[in-house]
């Protein structure tokens, strides 16, 4: 039996190549938490998608709950950074500290996140934070032309490619 693992999504063009090739080893299950996003209908876009890449490769998604106003409370003081600055951090830890509680309250082998696929984040500080928070697996999906293998894949599958990484202050 293959190991289970949890993959966070933070969009779904970033998850195709990440379900690629974690689903060769592994038992596959999706989990869609970004309260970072902004406005709400933004964020039901996403999901939508997140849905669509879901029944494409007949996994299970889970839906955490949306909740904007403690992501702003989570990185308050930090409105002003520039993308990729210490907002960032915090934004992508409020999503790790809660799939690392839900993986190990299901009992999952471990979980990881698409968010290293983007040449725009910081694979390193993006490990750093989940190694903090337990059975982390460190994957740099860009690694082997990911980034450009995501997009070939969102356009075979049609998805909604967002203008803008997220949070309201992405939106400047
Ligand atoms: S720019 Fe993106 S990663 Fe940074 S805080 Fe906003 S949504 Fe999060």
């Amino acid at each position: 039996m293959m190991n289970k693992i949890l993959l966070h999504v933070c969009c779904a063009p970033c998850s195709t190549h990440a379900i690629e090739l974690l689903k060769e080893d592994y038992d596959v299950a999706l989990f869609f938490s970004n309260s970072n996003i902004f406005p709400k209908e933004e964020y039901e876009k996403r999901l939508e998608d997140a849905r669509k890449i879901a029944e494409i490769h007949d996994l299970e998604l889970v839906v955490d709950d949306y909740n904007h106003t403690a992501w702003l409370e989570f990185i308050k003081g930090l409105e002003q950074e520039p993308e990729r600055g210490k907002r960032c951090l915090k934004c992508f830890e409020f999503n790790l500290i809660r799939i690392a509680a839900y993986s190990i309250k299901e009992g999952f082998g471990a979980f990881t996140t698409t968010l290293t696929i983007s040449p725009h984040k910081d694979t390193h500080k993006i490990f750093e934070i989940g190694k903090g928070l337990g059975n982390f697996l460190a994957v740099d999906f860009k690694k082997k032309d990911g980034f450009k293998r995501s997009i070939e894949l969102s356009k075979k599958y049609n998805l909604y490619r967002q203008s803008y990484c997220g949070c309201e202050f992405s939106l400047r």
